[in-house]
């Protein structure tokens, strides 16, 4: 599978459209997500292109799986909750909507379901 260039996500990299972001660092971008599906639905995301975890290489996935375990604590903490899921979906059979790798960061309270 290829990559396109003119997914959401790279136009969000090279702010084409707009974004709320929260984190940035040379290898990596973290923004709220656009349907949150719990308060503080973020996403993380490699700045090099990589369609998904099928198509990463160990420095991309290296450098995402860092960011998103830090946000991840930060997220947990900001918002008190009392865990975090982390989502990845994988080609449009696997759930994946966006194609350009991404994990799904929500904090998650007690009794609290994620919105479809
Ligand atoms: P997935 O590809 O993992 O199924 O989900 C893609 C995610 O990207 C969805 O949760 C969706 O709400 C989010 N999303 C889609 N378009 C945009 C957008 O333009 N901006 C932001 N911030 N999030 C988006």
């Amino acid at each position: 599978m290829t990559y396109d260039p003119d997914n959401i996500f790279a136009k969000i990299l090279r702010d084409e459209i707009p974004s709320t972001r929260v984190y940035e660092d040379d290898e990596t971008l973290a923004f709220m997500d656009i349907m949150p599906r719990v308060d503080g639905h973020l996403l993380v995301i490699p700045k090099t292109p990589c369609r998904n975890l099928l198509d990463a290489t160990p420095e991309q996935l290296s450098a995402v799986i860092a960011t998103t375990q830090k946000l991840a604590k930060a997220a947990q903490k900001a918002m008190e909750a009392q865990g975090v899921t982390i989502q990845q979906f994988n080609e449009a059979a696997g759930g994946q909507e966006v194609f350009h790798l991404h994990f799904h960061v929500l904090p998650r309270h007690e009794g609290v379901k994620p919105r479809a």
